[in-house]
């Protein structure tokens, strides 16, 4: 969101906030109209949005005015801004020629990076046009694909059994209120995983494919 403080003042620089599990930080950008750029938040959805959820808005600004500055309490809203930002199910991106066509080529799936890689993607993207192979660096990330593995099942079990709990608690050690129905639903899905796992001995069924057919958005407001 962009606004505008009561008093007109920013801060020198750019303020971040550092990461949490399945998020960035909160960051605010002073811009040079002396407007205040806040954000930011993130859903994963499968359908692309348009519009800001509530809660998300109500998320934004609590935390802003309660971890950047108590004073943007009394700032006026100048914008909202909502983007999507599109992320295959594996979470790696989507890059080179459509299998099974001759000229469908895709350059996406980038998530929350795809600005700054944009300028080697772009000079990649045109090398491949010309002919010229794919850097291998990149070769894994052909569009239709199997999902990239990060670790056996059981390996992501268990590391996601240690975050599972981080995104849902705020700094001031508080759960926000649109997440409490989550944390014991994510606390039965991950216990549930683990059951599974302990049951069946190990390893189980991977989804079928990583491909633009389940190309997910993280949405994001700003
Ligand atoms: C709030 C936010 C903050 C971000 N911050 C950063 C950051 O700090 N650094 C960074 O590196 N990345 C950042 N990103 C991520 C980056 O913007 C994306 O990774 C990147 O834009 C993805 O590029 P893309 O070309 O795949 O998709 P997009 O940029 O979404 O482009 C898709 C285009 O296709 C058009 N389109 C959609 N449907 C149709 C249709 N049916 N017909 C014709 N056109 C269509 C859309 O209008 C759009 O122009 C951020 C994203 C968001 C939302």
């Amino acid at each position: 969101m962009v606004v505008e403080t009561e008093d007109g003042r920013v801060p020198d620089s750019v303020l971040r906030t550092p990461n949490r599990s399945f998020a960035c930080g909160l960051h605010c950008v002073p811009r040079s109209d002396g407007s205040l750029y806040v954000g930011a938040t993130n859903i994963i959805s499968y359908e692309p949005r348009k519009y800001a959820l509530l809660s998300d808005l109500k998320f934004l600004i609590e935390c802003a005015m309660d971890q950047l500055h108590t004073g943007l309490d009394d700032a006026s809203l100048q914008k909202l801004q909502v983007g999507n930002r599109p992320i295959p199910a594996d979470g790696f991106p989507l890059f080179g020629r459509l299998d099974g066509t001759a000229n469908v080529w895709m350059a996406t799936g980038t998530y929350r990076d795809g600005l700054h890689q944009s300028p080697l993607l772009a000079q990649q993207m045109a090398d491949m046009l010309g002919g010229r192979e794919a850097h291998p660096a990149l070769r894994d990330f052909v569009p239709v694909r199997p999902p990239l593995p990060t670790g056996t099942r059981d390996e992501i079990v268990d590391r996601q059994r240690g975050v599972a709990q981080d995104p849902l608690v705020e700094p001031a050690g508080d759960v926000p209120q649109h997440r409490r129905q989550a944390a014991p639903d994510l606390h039965a899905a991950v216990g549930a995983a683990g059951r599974d796992r302990r049951r069946a001995g190990r390893g189980s069924a991977r989804p079928a494919a990583a491909g633009p057919d389940v190309l997910l958005q993280g949405v994001g407001v700003t």
